[in-house]
């Protein structure tokens, strides 16, 4: 077990349908700590450099201008294994393959617009949690 930390944000489709509270409440129903949270309007080139590691994807642009469509809510979340714990709770990034009770079953319409982002190993979330985040800024 290790105690670590990553980025989960609620993308934009998400933010328009109300799920803000649906998620946080998830996440500390599961005992996760949010260690940081705010909400933001990313401009493109934030985008970009957020999925740079995309960048060569034929979806690419597509995403930028979903990511860039409206508001996010960007978290810290702290906890033991919280980086594969919150990919399970996640689930699957299409929603049709996602397993029962995940918040992307419960929640996703599309492949692309799926609600929620969470970074996937502990470099990435490194780079993602400071992508956002200062340490003031973190509890
Ligand atoms: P994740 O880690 O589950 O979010 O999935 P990826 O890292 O593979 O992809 C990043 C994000 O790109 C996903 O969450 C989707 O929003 C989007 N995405 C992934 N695959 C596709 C695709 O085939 N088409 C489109 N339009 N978007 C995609």
């Amino acid at each position: 077990m290790s105690l670590e930390r990553t980025l989960s944000i609620i993308k934009p489709d998400g933010v328009r349908k109300k799920l803000v509270g649906e998620v946080i409440r998830r996440f500390e129903k599961e005992g996760i700590h949010i260690a940081a949270l705010k909400k933001i309007r990313m401009d493109r080139a934030q985008a970009e450099g957020f999925y740079t590691v995309h960048k060569e994807r034929p979806f690419f642009g597509e995403l930028v201008k979903f990511m860039i469509s409206g508001p996010v809510v960007v978290m810290i979340l702290e906890g033991e294994n919280v980086i594969s714990r919150n990919r399970e709770i996640m689930g699957a990034t299409d929603p049709a393959k996602a397993a029962p009770g995940t918040l992307r079953k419960l929640y996703a319409d599309s492949i692309q617009n799926n609600i929620v982002h969470g970074s996937d190993a502990p470099a990435t979330a490194k780079f993602e949690v400071s992508y956002f985040f200062k340490d003031s800024e973190i509890f």
